[in-house]
């Protein structure tokens, strides 16, 4: 899957993170880059929601970081 603004590929953390705050059955989602200008919050932000999310255990996050 791509960005649909900037035509980025997305990894599994950024589609996760868009469905996840935006619209879980998304099909089109964005890049943190895009992601943070069309939210007006910063890509730091939404970096430490994925990281959050991976704690909380939620199921559309891959656990790449952890075991
Ligand atoms: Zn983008």
């Amino acid at each position: 899957m791509t960005c649909f603004q900037c035509g980025r590929t997305l990894s599994s953390d950024e589609i996760a993170v868009y469905r996840r705050l935006v619209n879980r059955a998304a099909a089109e989602c964005l890049c943190i880059s895009c992601f943070a200008k069309e939210f007006s919050v910063t890509e730091e932000l939404i970096r430490q929601k994925i990281r959050q999310f991976r704690e909380m255990g939620c199921t559309l996050f891959s656990n790449s970081a952890g075991s």
